[in-house]
């Protein structure tokens, strides 16, 4: 994804970068909103989305992991950590931050637009701090649906752990993050809207890594006689997804990288 990528900034050490495709969600903007409006949610975007995913990474930091970078992409963003928290409470943690973060920006949007309801934007007349609330409260819900890979889905797998273990909490939330696919891939074709079929097949296949993910790291920890023919799944170089980090040597203790699914979360707006 190297040349797809444009690095904007660091902060606190994490490479932000924006994706290629941001391109094509600003000009869609700008031909629905006009060029002010189009150009202010697709900032308040990006701007929402960053702090939602520094929200995720700080906490994931001071709990010991390691963030390689951010990415924007049109579809929302990723953070991309090693070491994410494997404890309950340190994954409850980190996945309930990027939503605090949204809550936040979005209850800010909306006091604001309240307090200056006569605040427009010249092309289309919207208040630009209902924009940021609008934006972040849907940011919010999306991001709090219980399925892989959204953030309520970490939040449901650490709450079903100490109850059923990792694999079958993960196998339950990916589950339902497919069954979500699936409805959203249905109604993205009435009427049809790439955008959400963009979105649906992204999540499909995310719940999907992740459950494979989990599934690998349980065999490979249990020592399970047939550990290295899931490990096939991942070798030797499997498709690039945002999704993917290297992590060497744990999960993994067999000498060789492995590439395994430890995305935080995506935001889709
Ligand atoms: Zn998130």
């Amino acid at each position: 994804m190297s040349w797809q990528t444009y690095r904007i900034a660091t902060v606190r050490g994490i490479p932000l970068e924006l994706h290629l495709s941001l391109v094509i969600a600003a000009l869609w903007l700008i031909s629905q909103f006009g060029w002010i409006t189009g150009l202010f949610i697709q900032l308040c975007l990006l701007v929402s989305i960053a702090l939602h995913e520094l929200g995720h990474s700080l906490v994931g930091m001071r709990l010991g992991c390691r963030v390689r970078r951010i990415v924007l992409t049109f579809i929302g963003g990723a953070a991309q950590m090693e070491h994410i928290p494997s404890r309950p409470l340190g994954e409850f943690l980190m996945a309930a931050a990027g939503p605090a973060v949204s809550l936040l920006l979005g209850l800010t949007g909306l006091l604001g637009g309240a307090y200056f309801p006569r605040l427009e934007l010249p092309d289309s007349k919207f208040n630009p701090f209902m924009i940021l609330g609008v934006l972040n409260i849907g940011l919010l819900l999306f991001n709090l649906l219980p399925a892989f890979p959204m953030d309520g889905g970490r939040i449901l797998r650490a709450v079903l752990t100490p109850r059923f273990g990792r694999l079958q909490a993960t196998i339950f939330a990916a589950r339902l993050g497919r069954i979500l696919a699936v409805l959203m891939g249905i109604r993205a074709f009435f009427p049809f809207n790439l955008f959400l079929l963009a979105i649906a097949f992204f999540v499909f296949t995310a719940a999907g890594q992740e459950e494979l993910a989990v599934r690998i790291q349980e065999a490979t920890r249990q020592g399970h006689p047939f550990a290295p023919l899931f490990n096939l799944f991942t070798t030797p170089e499997p498709p690039v997804a945002p999704d993917q980090v290297e992590v060497s040597p744990p999960p993994f203790r067999r000498g060789r990288r492995e590439r395994v699914d430890l995305e935080v979360d995506d935001s889709p707006p």
